[in-house]
């Protein structure tokens, strides 16, 4: 059956592992990881019938030789990658481009959430749009201290293991109507 929320992941430290990318001399990802519990994840939240999109800076080329390569393509309804729209979050366009692809509109933005390593890209994008930022706050390359009022997470995910439990728990409130934007 399908869930009310939508998934908007990123990938670079939030699904994959960025210590672990290889890449060529024009820095297209070659070969990449994902952090341990990160596949597992993801793949249960695609089978227990959440919709989830890819909304991540890099080139497309970049995320096919991760995805298509480990298998996990499938579990993407959507993708906004800046490499194909010209700007990188925050910019509106990312997420604007996977509520069209998902025929969503305003009104959908209440059970649309943002999950991603970076405050400034990431949380930053996601709270100017009005949808729900989680901070994946477990790389170890990032600054995960908010600077001012727009970096502020809504929700912090510790852990790729946890994701699942953290989307299943927001599911929950959403489909009960209640609000899950913490400053709304
Ligand atoms: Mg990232």
């Amino acid at each position: 059956m399908k869930k009310e929320l939508i998934v908007f992941i990123d990938s670079g430290d939030t699904l994959v592992d960025e210590s672990t990318e290889i890449k060529n001399v024009m820095g297209t990802v070659l070969k990449a990881k994902l952090f341990p519990g990160a596949e597992e994840n993801l793949i249960k939240l695609y089978d227990n019938g959440y919709t989830i999109a890819l909304v991540a800076d890099g080139t497309k080329t970049s995320f096919d030789n991760i995805y298509l390569a480990n298998g996990l393509d499938y579990c993407f309804s959507a993708k906004a990658i800046s490499g194909e729209l010209g700007q990188e979050k925050p910019a509106p366009i990312m997420f604007l481009h996977a509520m069209k692809a998902l025929g969503l509109n305003d009104d959908d933005k209440r059970r649309i959430v943002m999950i991603g390593n970076n405050l400034k890209r990431d949380v930053v994008g996601a709270n100017r749009m009005g949808i729900v930022s989680i901070l994946a706050s477990y790389s170890p390359r990032y600054d995960m201290n908010p600077i001012n009022e727009e970096e502020i997470p809504d929700y912090i995910l510790t852990s790729p293991d946890k994701l699942y439990e953290l989307i299943e728990e927001l599911e929950h409130k959403v489909s009960n109507r209640k609000s899950i934007k913490k400053d709304s």
